[in-house]
């Protein structure tokens, strides 16, 4: 049973630097579209071809020469022409006015595989890895589509279109939602009920590109400049030192004030924005690796960074205190191995150093990236296995349902420990961005 499919149209706030991805995008699932048409299409001469499989066999491996596109979208491409195939031979059998299906108007097919849907934002594949589109929700949507389906948890993905409205430049989610069956609705309302809202910003830092970065896909400082500083501070001082002379001395006491100054006010800077973020997205909590034998751990970390990320974390804490929101450190083991959209782990997911590709579900995006959204994943299967482990009137559930979690290395401990009873979904708790 399919149950009625409604339809959603949603504009998307689309990366100015990624339209051009969406763009090329549809240029190439439209040409495997078009290739599988006039390879289908053979009226009047012979019978035209009206086999998904059939035509995947022969356009397959070709298409997917031809393009940048994943195989889910080429897949998709070919599909498209030959379900319209299939409708011109329907017409050509009532004697109907038909011909070669062609494909030029701007629309992209993407389903589960392709696209991972969320309540208020869009993860597409692209020719380019996945670009993450937030909706553009209106500001009353109750009475319409938008509300009534697409934000309503009642109602889950199915497969759905990309399109374009050349007038405005802008993209469209044409989102066909289906009513989920009655029983999966009440295991959900009943979840509902015991759980806190609790939404966890994970954050993840590096020793170059950016210093640290969101699960919401924020990419905050710059590693890389404070790298090329530091640098410089070392070489001046260096040269300093060889003259020997009273002066230099002092420049190099000032030159490390300076640079201290610099280095703090930019750590300041990166910490201001984490909070922003976590504050704009209402998060309860913070999650950051731990922290400790990031030297071991981590290739290329100097002392530096040690001391900086330390730092950044000292400020993110305190500031997040004050607004009440709690910060804590999680393992890091395969957070950089992790796929965040399906789970699969494999060390060859990660394909480069910024680059993460899973080899299973061929989920595409920034390397560290992805690796925030699991730092906040990890974080949050600890605070739910908590809420679950405490029901029989342990003090770490009051302090979780009163919504000032306290954490000592105590609650940490028996949480650690019932950690793989956790299953349950808690539609209220969430990673920001995942
Ligand atoms: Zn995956």
């Amino acid at each position: 049973m399919e149950g009625v499919i409604r339809t959603a149209k949603v504009k998307l706030d689309v990366p100015s630097e990624r339209c051009d991805d969406l763009h090329q995008t549809k240029n190439q699932f439209l040409h495997c579209a078009n290739i599988t048409s006039e390879w289908a299409w053979k009226h009047p001469n012979d019978y035209c071809v009206t086999s998904k499989q059939k035509a995947e066999n022969a356009l397959y491996d070709q298409l997917r020469n031809e393009t940048e596109l994943t195989a889910n979208l080429v897949q998709k491409g070919i599909r498209r022409a030959i379900e319209a195939t299939k409708s011109g031979v329907a017409r050509l059998k009532k004697q109907e006015r038909t011909s070669q299906p062609h494909f030029d108007a701007w629309s992209v097919v993407y389903d589960k595989r392709s696209a991972t849907f969320h309540r208020d934002h869009v993860s597409l594949s692209t020719v380019n890895g996945r670009v993450e589109c937030d909706y553009v929700i209106p500001d009353d949507p109750e009475e319409t589509p938008i509300g009534e389906y697409l934000l309503n948890e009642d109602y889950e993905f199915r497969m759905s279109t990309l399109q374009y409205d050349r007038s405005t430049e802008s993209f469209y989610l044409h989102a066909k939602m289906r009513r989920t069956e009655r029983d999966e609705k009440e295991q959900s309302t009943t979840t509902f009920d015991d759980a806190k809202h609790r939404t966890v910003l994970g954050v993840d830092l590096n020793v170059d590109g950016s210093l640290a970065v969101t699960s919401t896909g924020v990419f905050i400082g710059n590693a890389d400049e404070m790298n090329h500083r530091r640098r410089e501070f070392e070489k001046t001082r260096g040269s300093m030192h060889q003259t020997g002379t009273r002066s230099a001395h002092l420049s190099i006491q000032s030159m490390n004030d300076r640079e201290h100054r610099w280095m703090q006010d930019e750590l300041h800077r990166a910490s201001n924005r984490i909070l922003e973020e976590a504050h704009e997205h209402d998060c309860t909590h913070i999650a950051f690796e731990n922290l400790t034998d990031i030297r071991k751990r981590m290739a290329g970390a100097k002392r530096f960074h040690a001391w900086a990320f330390r730092r950044l974390y000292q400020y993110v804490e305190y500031k997040a205190e004050m607004i009440g929101i709690e910060v804590e450190q999680v393992s890091p083991a395969y957070t950089s191995q992790r796929c965040s959209s399906c789970g699969f782990t494999h060390e060859t997911n990660r394909q480069s150093k910024h680059q993460f590709v899973c080899q299973k579900c061929e989920y595409e995006l920034n390397a560290d990236y992805n690796a925030s959204k699991n730092i906040g994943h990890k974080l949050l299967k600890r605070l739910r296995s908590g809420q679950k482990s405490s029901s029989g009137g342990a003090p770490c559930q009051c302090a979780l349902k009163s919504g000032t979690l306290n954490l000592n290395g105590d609650f940490y401990a028996s949480v650690e420990s019932t950690a793989e009873g956790e299953s349950t979904d808690k539609p209220t708790t969430s990673v920001v961005g995942n």
